[in-house]
């Protein structure tokens, strides 16, 4: 592909912007290896990227999108061919190396996962960073001892990315899934994702106290602030609450308590940096675990070039489940 479309973001002294731009593989940074992208998604972190709300770009100029996949179409990586399917999220690209929002990509080979073949590269879209944390949380569950026949979970960002694929995974998995959401209109959405319960999100938002009712034996959180404060002075004894997100917050205003009283874990989820072999893990277990018909009820699919327009729509927590952006 000699030229490409690229959603090139800029700042100058009147402040940041985006435009379109026509470029060519000598434009992009270096790399040992050079994809043609097919799907790209829109993720909060992407939100965040776009509308200049966070300092997510942290090189300037920049092409935004954190996650993408596509096929390789020249490789000076060992472990990397020609031809080879691959998937792309975290490592920094999107944020100091450019990203998915282009037609072609060039960067270091050890960043890739190959796509298992299980997975169309739109399903590992649809999945992105978003279901991958999911699933790095359920593994985080999974490796403190959680079992379905412990007691409920808690999933908090219901309606969301990484809380849409978490409910399809842990009821998948054979958990009795809790969903809470700030849209009680989505409860029959959560309910056909496999949830049992939907509780109102107002119900978390508040400030925790030290201890309180013991509701559920795990959780994953994707809002943080007092939502998961709450969650661990809810969480029965010995369970684990994996922290991935911040929708509400980065604070984080709770007690010791449920930790040296109930001996709760709290386990942080990064997706970013998250190592290579952890990667793979977690997508050969999407590839098996991930109901595939469920997934296809929580995605939309877009052209790229409607991008910016979803920005702000994610930020405001109006978009649901998971968005494909489609390439070429
Ligand atoms: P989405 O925007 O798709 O989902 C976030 C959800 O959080 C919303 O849909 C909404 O769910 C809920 N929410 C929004 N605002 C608030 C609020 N003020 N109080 C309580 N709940 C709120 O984002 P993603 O699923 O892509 O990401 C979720 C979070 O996880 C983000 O904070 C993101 O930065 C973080 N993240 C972290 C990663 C990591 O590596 N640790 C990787 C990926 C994401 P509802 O309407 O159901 O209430």
């Amino acid at each position: 592909m000699a030229n490409f479309r690229a959603l090139l973001a800029t700042k100058s002294d009147a402040g940041t912007s985006l435009a379109w731009r026509n470029l060519g593989l000598d434009d992009l940074m270096d790399g040992n290896v050079s994809v043609a992208v097919s799907h790209t998604t829109i993720n909060y972190k992407d939100g965040l990227a776009l509308t200049g709300k966070a300092p997510v770009i942290r090189r300037w100029p920049m092409i935004p999108g954190i996650d993408f996949t596509g096929s390789v179409t020249h490789s000076d990586h060992a472990d990397v061919q020609a031809g080879d399917q691959v998937v792309l999220t975290g490592w920094g690209v999107g944020e100091t190396h450019y990203g998915g929002y282009a037609g072609m990509a060039r960067l270091n080979g050890d960043w890739l996962v190959k796509r298992p073949p299980q997975l169309s590269a739109a399903e590992s879209m649809a999945i992105g960073t978003a279901g991958l944390t999911a699933m790095l949380a359920v593994l985080a569950l999974e490796r403190n001892g959680l079992t379905p026949d412990r007691g409920p979970v808690i999933v908090t960002g219901a309606a969301g990315g990484v809380g849409s694929v978490a409910i399809i995974l842990l009821a998948g998995l054979g958990y009795a899934v809790t969903a809470s959401t700030g849209r009680s209109s989505e409860a029959p959405y959560l309910k056909a994702l496999g949830a049992t319960e939907v509780i109102d999100r107002a119900q978390l938002a508040g400030p925790a106290r030290p201890l309180g009712k013991e509701r559920w034996a795990g959780g994953i959180d994707a809002v943080g602030s007092h939502t998961l404060a709450n969650l661990l002075s809810m969480t029965q004894y010995g369970g684990t609450i994996a922290a991935c997100g911040l929708a509400q917050g980065m604070d984080l205003a709770g007690s010791v308590a449920p930790f040296i009283l109930r001996g709760i874990t709290l386990a942080g989820i990064d997706s970013v940096m998250a190592p290579a072999a952890l990667r793979r893990e977690a997508w050969q277990r999407l590839a098996r675990d991930l109901d595939r018909d469920k997934l296809r009820t929580i995605t939309t699919t877009r052209p790229l070039s409607e991008v910016e327009g979803l920005a702000p729509e994610i930020l405001a927590g109006r978009i649901r489940g998971r968005v494909v952006l489609e390439v070429s």
